[in-house]
This record gives structure tokens, sequence and C-alpha cells, in this order.
């Protein structure tokens, strides 16, 4: 056999190379999987060159290090061959690792397939070299060889399928894995030059080439690490364009979320809500299924809101949300509206499930909620619409839901209500009645009725209290919770309002001509009104007007109506103390008036509410209740009124408890002013029969 040896420095640089070729092959593979489309193939057919040739230089160069004692040289077309055998199979193996998964199965086969494929191309190498006799192979190395090839190809397979995602450690990890399949490459190549034989008689036909076999590896290796530089430029520019692609789609992914999601919650807002209700009509439609709009409104956030400020009442909306997200299902949307409303978008095959949503999201919101130094406890209530049955736009399947939330609250709150259509004719009902209010005041059709006060148990009388009635021609006379809440929300609060003040001025200075001046005449403000700039000019106006003494005039505000904006409500209030109106606190005991703010108002009388009148007996919690409020009233040199007062039974208790005034039913019921003098004087025949029951 001939003595074969190999050129050091030949041999370094073929392991440099296949370190190289590994390198820029891992990077090539990350690259395919990381794009798509054409950007893929290219990267795809990009990655399989530069590591066919890179896998192919590698044994070139070990070739042009090996030497014999004869002339050698390399056959140009097979050697051209090996160099396309190496560049398919390592196309094979890129396809292999840029699949979504890489099955042991694949794996296995990849790995096998890309071994041969490098044998392959090493044996063809080595048959470039036509000699004659043939090369003999030791058999059981040659076996070695190829089993190192295919193994070392299934550990580079796995290896870059690990690898091929982006990230900061990456590079290091590549970088260990390219020094693994570098050495594996090298060792093929090695082992398998090691297996061949060449007899001693041995002839190279390629020799007579004519190509200098050390230019040809300076060649080769300039053209290799050439390919292997310009293949990880690009790639590491195409990752920077990636990048900053990926931090421009970042970027416009925020704005998007701004645009569509509530700064405060981060739940999806208005537009991102009426988005998807398109979308889940659309899919209904086509399924020919069914989703349920659940619209929730809290009750008494608002107070909340307004006794502990803004701050604490942002906060329960974040929890409120919070809560919204941890009950809902995926791939339900939970959105919010604006201030205390959320709407829930939930698939459904029967409204058992819709109505199962609701009653955990109103027991979830009726837990304490845990705030720093407040546990605020509120409830909600939800109104449900079904597609397609309510409604079949989302405009409408709000509305209804919207009406069917009102049902719920109407019902006393803390539940929910499916919608009716009979709650939809309300609605009209609503919008009809705010047009015809609007032309009501124009056509005078307000009316006030005037209910008396009296002194505890049964008189004199002391004044009367103004009570608003439409009169109506399509639906006759109609009381103020039909159409004051419409009034309160379109804002047509303020024009009734004044001509209510005016009127009841003009009327009282009527009633004090006939000789009535120790009356004075009581006027409900809303919040809206309190919160309008002009209500201390409107009242100095009418009390000009009809030259009546302001302490004739009683305004009464309902505790939440002083606490809505508390700091802006105690400045109006004083303003019109200042003026000489006497200020009364009305429904007391039903809102969340703290003592303390209670005492900083100018008010003169408390009213106390009349639920606490109804049911009160000797010895129940409303007689507790009612002893307290009097308690404080008068602690806080206040006058008490009762209202509400119907029974013979109620009267004397209330008397008997320290109520100043009464009022109610009992005593004489809202009627208009020209029958208030009739009514008073059966009133008085009345007080003799009570008076003789005594
Ligand atoms: P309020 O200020 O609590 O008025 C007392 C209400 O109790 C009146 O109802 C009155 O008719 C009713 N009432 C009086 N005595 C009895 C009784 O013995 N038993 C029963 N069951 N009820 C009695 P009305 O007139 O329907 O007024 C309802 C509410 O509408 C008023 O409650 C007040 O908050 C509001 N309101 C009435 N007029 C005006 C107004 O001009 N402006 C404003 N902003 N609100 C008004
Ligand atoms: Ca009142
Ligand atoms: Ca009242």
């Amino acid at each position: 056999m001939l003595v074969s040896s190999h050129n050091q420095l030949l041999v370094i640089c073929s392991i440099i190379v296949a370190i190289l070729a590994a390198y820029t092959a891992l990077n090539m593979a990350s690259r395919v999987s990381n794009s798509s489309g054409k950007a893929a193939v290219l990267w795809l057919v990009g990655g399989s060159f530069a590591m066919g040739f890179g896998i192919w230089s590698m044994h070139f160069i070990g070739m042009l290090a090996f030497s014999l004692p004869i002339a050698l040289g390399y056959d140009v077309s097979l050697t051209l061959f090996s160099l396309l055998v190496a560049i398919v199979s390592s196309a094979l193996a890129l396809y292999f690792v840029c699949q979504e998964t890489l099955p042991y199965r694949r794996l296995i086969l990849g790995g096998v397939l890309m071994g041969l494929g490098i044998a392959c191309m090493h044996y063809t190498g080595m048959e470039a070299m036509l000699m004659t006799p043939r090369i003999i192979y030791v058999p059981w190395i040659f076996i070695l060889s190829i089993l190192i090839a295919i193994f070392s190809s299934v550990a580079a397979l796995w290896l870059a399928f690990r690898l091929r995602q982006e990230c900061k450690r990456a590079t290091f990890s590549r970088m260990g894995a390219a020094l693994v399949m570098g050495c594996a490459i090298v060792g093929m190549h090695y082992t398998g030059m090691a297996a061949s034989k060449f007899p001693l008689n041995s002839v190279c036909s390629a020799s007579n080439s004519g190509i200098d076999t050390k230019w040809l590896a300076v060649l080769v290796i300039t053209v290799s690490l050439a390919v292997f530089a310009i293949a990880l430029i690009v790639s590491m520019l195409d990752v920077r364009t990636a990048k900053l692609a990926s931090s421009l789609d970042l970027a416009n992914s925020e704005l998007l979320k701004l645009a569509w999601h509530d700064h405060l919650t981060g739940l999806p807002n208005r537009t991102l809500l009426n988005d998807r209700l398109d979308q889940l009509i659309r899919r209904a439609e086509r399924k020919r299924g069914e989703f349920a709009l659940l619209f929730m409104d809290l009750d008494g956030f608002k107070a909340i809101n307004d006794m502990h400020g803004h701050h604490v009442g942002d906060l329960l909306l974040k929890e409120v949300a919070q809560r919204l997200l941890e009950i809902k299902r995926e791939g339900n949307t939970a959105a919010r509206l604006g201030g205390d409303e959320f709407v829930v978008l939930m698939e459904q095959d029967s409204p058992e499930q819709s109505a199962a949503l609701a009653q955990r999201l109103i027991d979830t919101m009726a837990q304490p909620f845990q705030l720093p130094n407040i546990q605020p406890q509120i409830s909600a209530s939800i109104g449900i619409a079904i597609y397609p049955h309510d409604g079949d736009t989302g405009h409408q399947l709000m509305v209804n839901a919207d009406a069917a939330m009102y049902h719920a609250k109407k019902q006393g709150r803390n539940g929910y209500c499916f919608f009716e259509p009979a709650m939809n004719v309300d609605v009209h009902l609503q919008m009809q009645l705010q047009q015809h209010l609007r032309q009501a005041i124009q056509n005078n059709e307000l009316v006030l009725y005037y209910q008396p006060k009296w002194v505890a148990p049964m008189g004199p009388m002391t004044g009367v209290e103004a009570l608003l009635r439409w009169q109506s021609p399509e639906h006759g006379l109609l009381m103020p919770d039909r159409f004051l809440p419409q009034a309160e929300r379109s804002g047509l609060i303020v024009l009734i309002g004044n001509w209510v003040i005016n009127e009841a001025c003009r009327q009282m200075k009527v009633w004090a001509e006939q000789g009535h001046s120790d009356w004075s005449v009581a006027v409900n403000l809303s919040a809206v009104q309190l919160e309008h700039i002009s209500l201390v000019e409107v009242v100095r106006g009418a009390l000009e007007q009809h030259q009546l003494a302001p302490r004739k005039l009683v305004l009464e505000v309902t505790e939440s109506t002083a606490m809505q904006d508390a700091e802006a409500s105690l400045k109006v209030l004083n303003q019109l103390s200042d003026l000489g109106v006497f200020i009364s606190i009305d429904d007391f005991g039903t809102g969340y008036s703290s003592l303390l703010y209670l005492k900083h108002l100018p008010a003169k009388e408390l009213k106390i509410d009349r639920g606490f009148i109804t049911e009160l007996a000797p010895g129940n919690d409303d007689e507790a209740i009612i002893k307290a409020i009097i308690a404080l009233g008068k602690t806080l040199g206040m006058k008490i009124v009762a209202e509400g007062v119907e029974t013979h039974a109620q009267q004397t208790l209330l008397t008997g408890l320290g109520c100043d005034t009464l009022q109610g039913y009992l005593l004489g019921k809202p009627v208009p002013a020209d029958a208030l003098l009739s009514m008073i004087s059966s009133q008085n025949q009345n007080k003799a029969q009570f008076e003789y029951l005594l």
C-alpha cells in the first residue's frame, strides 16, 4: 500500500471551514423558519447552497491536504457532481428543520438522508481521483464513517431545529452547536480517509488535469470563506430589518391598543366592542348560532365616587374589570363603554348559559372590594339581549340590553333581566316623551300641585311642598317619576326647574297676599340644577320678580344630590343660604352622607325618608332609625320633618319621637293651587275629629 500523509495547515483550514459552514447553516435555518412565503424559499435556496458548499469545501480542502507519493488530481465533472450532492442533501436537511414540528421519525429519516448524502459526496469526491487500480476501503472503517455521517447529521438536525428561534442566547448556543457539527463533518471525512487504502502500483488518471493543487486549495478556501461571509452578513442584515419591522409592529399594535382599549381598565372600548359585535353577528349568521350581549351597570358606584373621590372610583373600576376578566370565558369579549357601564359578549347554545354568567357576575361584584383604606361594597344590574331574537344589529342589541338593564334596576337592582319586547316599547316611549316634554314646556302643560306641611301632630299649616305634574293632552296627568328621569338625562330639567322656582314663588306671593304670610313654599332641586351655574341667579331673580321674602322659599335637596359633587354643591348651597333661602335635606337616611359633611351643609331642615315611615311601629328597626335621625338632626339644630304620614298611628308615634313637622296623605294629598284652600278647611274638620278621638 502507498503511504499517505496530510498537510497539517490544510487540515486545520478544513476544520475551520467545517465549523464556519455549520454556523452559517444553523443561522440560515433560523432565517428560513422566521420568514414566510418568497423570503423563506430564498433563504432555503441560499442556505442549502452555503451549507452544501461549506461541507463540500471542507471535504475538498481535506482532499487537497491529502498526499500520496504519486501525483494526484481530480476529475472536474465528478468533483462538481459531489458538490451538487452536498447542496441537495443540505437542502433536504434545511427543509426538515424548518417545519413547524420535528417528530422523531422525520428527524431520523432526515438524518439518514443527510448522512448518506454527505457520505455519497465524500466517496464521489474520492472517485474523482480516478485511481487505477481502484481504491480499497477497509469495510468496518468505511461503515463507521457512514455511521458517523448519519449520527452527526441527526444531531445536527436536532440542534438546528432547537436553535432556529431568534433569541439573545441563540448566538452562543449556535456557536457551540456549530463546533459539534463541524467536528462531526470533519470526523466523517477523516474516518473515510482512514478507510481508504491505495495499492502500491496506483496511478491517478486525473493527475494530468494540470491544476496546481496548492492554488486550488487557496481558491476553494477563499471562495468558501467569501460565501460564508456574504451569507452571514446578509443574514445579520435580515435580522436587523426583521427586528426593526417587529419593533414597528409592536409600536403599531400599541397604538391600535390605545385606539381600541379603555385607558383606565385596559378592556376593549366601544369601538372594539362594535367591531367584535359585527364579527359575532357574521359568525352567528353563518353557523345559525346565537350569542348573548350582557349589559352591566354598577349600582351605587356614583355615590362611592362622590364620597371618596375619583381616585377611589378609578381603582374600583379597575378591580371590577379584573373580576370581569376572571369570570368571562376564553373567547368572550368584556368591554367598558364608559363610566360604570360594561358589556360582555358570549356565544351560547341556550339562555341558561348567559343567565348563569349574569348570576356569577352579580355574585362576584357583590363581594367587598379590597382597596387601600376602604372596602367598598357595590352591586351590579344586568340586562341581557340575545342575537338573533332580540335584534339583528349591534345597535339594536345594545339598546335592548340597556332597556333590560334599566328594568333590572327598577326591579330593585342587584339582579339580571332578559330583554322582552315590552321593554322596547318603554325605550321608544321614553324617546317620544323627551320630544313631547319639549313641546309641553312651550305649551304650558306643566303644573304644580301643592301638598301641605303641618306642625306636628295636626297643625297649624306651616307651608306647602310644590310637586310637579304634567297635564299631557295625550296621556293625561303624569307623575314626576314618569318624565323627570328623562328630563334629567336630557338636561331639560334646568329649563323645567327654573319654571318651577318661578311658578312656586308667584303662587306663594298670591297666598301671602291672601293672608297666609306665615307659609313657606318648598321646591325640589335635582342634581343637574344644582350643578348649573345660573341657579343662584334664577332664585334671586324669582324672589325679586315676585317680591317674596327669601325665607318663604325652601329648597329641598336630597342627600345624594348634595353629595354628587360635594364641594361644588356646598358652595352653591352656601350662596343660596346667604340669600336667606331655607335649605332642607330631602329623603334623609337613604343616601350615603357622612355626618361630618352634613354638619357643614347650611341646611336647617331634615326630611326623614318616606321609606322609614311606611312600616314604622313601636319598637321596630324603623323606629330605632328614626330616633337616631331625630337625635342627630336636633344636635345639629335642625327642624325634623316626617313625610308620607298615612295613618293616625304614624302621626302619633312621630310626634312622640320629636318630629316638628308632618306631611302625608293623612294630612293632605298634593292638589292644584286652587284646590288647596278648600282642602285645608276639610282637613281642619278632620283635625277636630282627631282631637275628639284623643
Ligand atoms: P319627594 O320630594 O320625596 O316628594 C314627596 C313625594 O311623596 C311626592 O310624590 C308626594 O306625592 C308623595 N307623598 C306625599 N305624601 C305621601 C303619602 O302619605 N304616601 C305616599 N305613598 N306618598 C306620599 P310625587 O309628587 O310623585 O313626587 C315624586 C318625586 O318627584 C319627589 O319626591 C321629588 O323628588 C320629585 N319631584 C317632584 N316635583 C319636582 C320638581 O319640581 N323638581 C324636581 N327636581 N323634582 C321634583
Ligand atoms: Ca321633596
Ligand atoms: Ca322626600
